[in-house]
């Protein structure tokens, strides 16, 4: 480490600034944002700063910079256009000792600024010694969209309690345990939703009941995980699923992202594959129950969007009954992300005004469907679980009024690295689809956009060989 990185209180402190440009202006209200007493040396004053002096904010020294407006100062900041007067004023503060920084200048200073991110009271400085502002940007960035833009918050929120719990638990190992159980858990959740009320009193409860010899009180996450592509994972659901400590799962959510959770973290299968639930809903729904109430941060994760064709509603109205923090976090559902990665827009100015999600599911051997509805021109029909009804769905909709023409494309595996499309028309389609050995989970679109796709096409697909 070439520098000695460290957060200084300046706080009512006499604060050099020399020269009265843009850059100088920068400085100015960062050290204004500290609450310095910042002092500005410099001939000429832009209106920018001389602002500043009229509202009270700083002091202005009209005047070239001599020794003598180094006394007393806590640290100098030289951001004058010229490069021998910087070197002066470098060499007047190495005399004093007194930290120095020359604004793009790292050999003449002896701090320099660091790249920062800002969720009050949080703040995170990012430096690369002065080696690369542009790597530092870069991460400064990346943090940028890690944290959660609401963090500041949730330090407002613990900082708000600190004191009682400190009063409320002696050991200094419980204290930590229960910071980590607050700030990782259900109730950070309620204050980053903005729910500061519920999660003021859940937090005094569980200090309460703490002292008592109670345990903390868990939560489920209903979290959609998208359709397999790790990277459409939203970032929320990223972040539940790193920190959860169970994770029950289902048939469509691929390997890949139940391997961004803890390692020790346990993993459920809840089943759903087609005609042999290896779980019933009903006991899905009790085991979230229990987990919550065990104390452990529960993530439910589902394919796709949990709240389309995914029985979201049933598992969350369960947890709602008994009291148990839940929060709902969608995801990019089968539709979106199949469609996007075939290169087939499901709304289209000249094919296609309307969209409709509907469910191929059988029942009793058939598929019951509006199938009048369906025959509306200009609207794409995005079919969910409509592999095995295929033939009789694209058969209904011919007879209904549709033309046997209209275009007809089954995505199999779709956002996946072997995602394969096959495309035909309501007539021809379940024939190819027949013959090209096709395996769940498959999308069936239909509507004229499909045509698009000979030009939008753009993700690496697997080949369709035809048996
Ligand atoms: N909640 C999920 C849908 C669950 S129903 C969502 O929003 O996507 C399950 C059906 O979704 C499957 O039968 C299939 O039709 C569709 N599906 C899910 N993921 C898919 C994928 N990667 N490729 C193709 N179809 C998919």
């Amino acid at each position: 480490m070439d520098y000695f990185p460290v957060f200084l209180k300046v706080t009512d402190k006499p604060c050099l600034v020399i020269g009265a440009g843009t850059v100088a202006y920068r400085k100015i209200q960062l050290l204004l944002k500290s609450k310095a007493s910042v002092i500005v040396v410099a001939p000429d004053i832009s209106q920018e700063v001389q602002q500043l002096a009229d509202n009270h904010q700083i002091e202005i020294r009209h005047k070239v910079f001599e020794t003598d407006d180094l006394v007393n100062a806590t640290l100098v900041i030289a951001a004058t256009s010229d490069h021998s007067i910087n070197t002066t004023i470098a060499e007047a503060a190495n005399q004093h000792s007194i930290p120095v920084n020359v604004v793009d200048t790292p050999d003449l200073s002896t701090f320099i600024f660091p790249a920062i991110v800002e969720r009050p009271p949080l703040t995170i400085a990012v430096s690369s010694g002065g080696l690369s502002p542009v790597l530092v940007r870069m991460m400064r960035e990346r943090l940028e969209t890690l944290i959660p833009s609401r963090f500041g918050r949730l330090a407002e929120f613990a900082a708000s309690f600190r004191q009682s719990v400190k009063q409320g638990i002696n050991s200094v190992e419980q204290r930590r345990r229960f910071w980590e159980n607050i700030l990782y858990g259900p109730i950070a959740e309620l204050v980053f939703a903005g729910q500061i009320n519920e999660a003021n009193q859940r937090l005094q409860r569980q200090l309460d009941s703490l002292q008592g010899g109670s345990q903390m009180s868990g939560s489920v996450a209903l979290v959609g995980a998208g359709p397999g592509d790790l990277e459409l994972l939203t970032l929320r659901a990223l972040r539940l699923i790193q920190q959860a400590d169970v994770i029950v799962y289902d048939r469509l959510v691929s390997t890949e992202i139940l391997d961004l959770s803890r390692r020790d973290a346990e993993k459920i299968y809840a089943g759903k594959a087609r005609s042999q639930h290896s779980m019933s809903q009903e006991s899905i729904n009790q085991l979230l129950v229990r987990l919550a109430k065990s104390g452990k941060q529960v993530v439910r994760l589902k394919g796709g969007d949990p709240f389309i064709f995914g029985r979201g509603g049933e598992e969350i109205e369960t947890l709602a009954e008994e009291n148990i923090i839940f929060q709902i976090v969608p995801g990019i559902t089968a539709a979106s992300g199949c469609a996007s990665y075939a290169g087939i827009p499901l709304t289209h100015r000249d094919y296609a005004q309307s969209c409709v999600f509907i469910t191929g599911h059988l029942q009793s051997g058939g598929v019951n469907l509006n199938w009048e509805q369906l025959t509306v021109p200009n609207q794409t029909i995005v079919v969910y679980m409509g592999l095995i009804g295929l033939p009789q769905i694209c058969q209904q909709l011919i007879e209904a009024g549709k033309h046997s023409d209209t275009p007809a494309a089954l995505v199999e595996h779709g956002t996946h690295q072997d995602q394969r499309v096959i495309t035909g028309t309501l007539q021809t389609l379940p024939g190819i689809v027949n013959k090209a050995e096709v395996s769940a989970p498959t999308l069936l679109i239909i509507g004229d956009a499909i045509r698009l796709r000979e030009k939008l096409q753009w993700f690496q697909e697997a080949p369709v060989r035809l048996t």
